[in-house]
């Protein structure tokens, strides 16, 4: 199924041995549809000639789709289930980028993706600001202080202000905003950007479409070398504008960065070729490199030589027959070789790494080694699950990784009663696989699912056929919200949950769940109920 033979990419990493030591960046996109996250994607391979054209990436992974026999749904649908990685070198940093899957396929492994990565890039279409997808993305990087790196795409459209748009992330978000960039004006009155960091102005030659000029070196944002570039009006209202940005805006500062209290903001263009090569720069010389994980009984730091790692993501189904499973491992700590023996913490059983998978560009080839940072596929057969820790030695469980409240609620109902059992076992597994989350409610024998993305209810359905013979059909749930609840004080945990018994459910664990039927209901019990804690994030213990 993978490829063995030598890509130009492989070739690469074989002759250079000092591959294992290149810094790592891993980090993800978080964006609305449409806002530009493939675009920028094939912009940043691009950029460090991991693809060759525009529309590479796009193209390959057309062409994979049509080779491989993915998921079903998968080609009905003509999407991709699946989140990958995508691997590129770029100088002395190998960054590892992982996909976010947005659309119809946005799941819970979108979140999850997120508990992986050390950094993100936060893409914000110029005309529309902070769009309710992104705001999501966002709060569940704030839940591990990951740091943001904002791109402000479409800057040769009309749109915003860039004034409007870095008040709305400071105020939407909460965050302190360092523009990196300024432009000369969106849309119409795009000629080029200045960049503070090299002190030099980009002009957009608008000649024959907009595209990337000459920089100019530009010692201040009104210097007059800019001025004899560009009409005389857009280097006036650069000077003027980026002037008053400059001076109003916080400067940047890599502590309150990493900290994930401030975000530096780069305008540009992905679909132009305007800011990409400054965002790989800011990744570069200022974004985090593999973080130490929480863990028991103690972090695990990324120095040390153990290999350890840890479960974000498993994919089903690359062939429905052999009940193949990818698990994608977050490597924190030592080096992962091909043929090496490891534990995992679940259970205490030992697994042989035969056949682990890299992700070069959008490749995917036998892995020869990983490092901290590192994104790797191991193939098994439903042995590995999400929140499984993986290590060479010694005991160590890597915490944190959440359950997401669902979004989306529904009853099930089973098509053949003769096969309750079958169902029950099924939903249990996939529960427990982190595939969707189960409620029992306390009164009541009728079983309600919760997932983040509609497509997963079709996973769902289509697992549950295929490997439980079970045909499972979705009512309305009268809940549309969901929620863990726990308190401090026992006494008022226990009145909550008789006074609202009709509302209680346990979660696959047994963890109590009150189940809500709107936002204003959920306000309501909230207000009435103060020494609870309402929770849409559960840590896996
Ligand atoms: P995604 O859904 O976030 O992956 O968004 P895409 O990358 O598919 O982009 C959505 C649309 O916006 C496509 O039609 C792109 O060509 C367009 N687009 C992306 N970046 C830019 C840009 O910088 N300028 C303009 N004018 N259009 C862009």
């Amino acid at each position: 199924m993978f490829s063995e033979s030598p890509t130009p990419g492989e070739q690469d990493r074989q002759g250079d041995l000092s591959f294992s030591a290149l810094e790592r960046r891993t980090f993800a996109i978080i964006s609305h549809p449409d806002a530009g996250k493939t675009t920028l994607t094939e912009g940043l391979l691009h950029a460090a000639g991991a693809v060759h054209e525009a529309g590479e990436v796009k193209a390959r992974g057309d062409r994979r789709r049509a080779r491989s026999d993915w998921m079903k749904i998968e080609q009905q649908r003509g999407i991709s289930v699946t989140s990958s990685v995508m691997t590129f070198q770029r100088g002395a940093i190998l960054f590892n980028l992982l996909d976010t899957p947005g659309h119809q396929d946005f799941s819970e492994d979108t979140y999850r993706t997120l508990t992986a990565v050390d950094c993100a890039i936060m893409v914000i279409d110029a005309a529309k600001g902070i769009e309710p997808q992104t705001r999501k993305l966002f709060e569940v990087c704030r839940i591990r202080n990951v740091p943001i790196v904002t791109f402000v795409n479409k800057v040769d459209r009309e749109g915003k202000s860039p004034f409007e748009l870095l008040d709305e992330i400071a105020e939407v978000l909460q965050l302190d905003v360092s523009p990196q960039n300024w432009p000369t004006g969106i849309g119409g009155l795009f000629h080029g950007l200045y960049d503070l960091r090299r002190a030099q102005f980009l002009i957009a030659d608008r000649r024959d479409g907009v595209v990337p000029g000459k920089w100019i070196d530009a010692g201040s944002i009104d210097d007059p070398a800019i001025g004899k570039a560009i009409p005389g009006d857009a280097a006036a209202s650069l000077a003027e504008e980026g002037g008053l940005a400059l001076a109003s805006y916080p400067e940047f500062d890599r502590e309150a960065f990493r900290a994930g209290d401030l975000t530096p903001v780069v305008f540009g263009s992905a679909l132009r070729g305007f800011g990409i090569e400054q965002l790989l720069d800011i990744l570069a010389t200022d974004g985090p490199p593999p973080q130490p994980q929480p863990a028991r009984p103690a972090p695990v730091s990324p120095d040390e030589p153990r290999l350890t790692g840890f479960v974000f993501k498993v994919q089903a189904n690359m062939d429905p027959n052999h009940r193949d499973r990818v698990a994608f491992v977050r490597v924190c700590s030592g080096k992962l070789t091909r043929g090496m023996k490891v534990q995992n913490s679940r259970g205490g059983k030992a697994l042989a790494l035969h056949n682990p998978i890299t992700f070069f560009a959008r490749d995917r080839e036998l892995a020869h080694g990983a490092v901290a940072g590192d994104i790797v596929g191991i193939p098994n057969h439903g042995t590995l699950r999400v929140g499984d820790t993986l290590t060479e030695k010694g005991d160590v469980t890597f915490t944190g990784l959440p359950d997401f409240a669902p979004e989306i609620l529904r009853r099930v109902r089973l098509g053949d009663p003769l096969k309750v059992k079958q169902m029950r076992r099924g939903l249990a597994d996939l529960a427990e696989e982190g595939v969707i989350r189960l409620f029992k409610p306390v009164i009541g024998s009728a079983w309600i699912v919760g997932v983040i993305g509609e497509l997963q209810l079709d996973v769902l359905q289509t697992r549950l056929e295929q490997e439980y013979g079970a045909k499972l059909e979705f009512e309305p749930s009268p809940y549309e919200v969901a929620r863990w609840v726990r308190s401090d004080d026992p006494a008022e945990l226990k009145r909550l949950t008789e006074t609202l018994r009709s509302n209680m459910a346990e979660d696959q664990d047994g963890v109590p769940v009150l189940l809500m039927r709107n936002a204003w209901e959920h306000g309501r019990f909230q207000q009435d109920w103060p020494a609870i804690t309402f929770s849409a994030v559960r840590e896996r213990s």
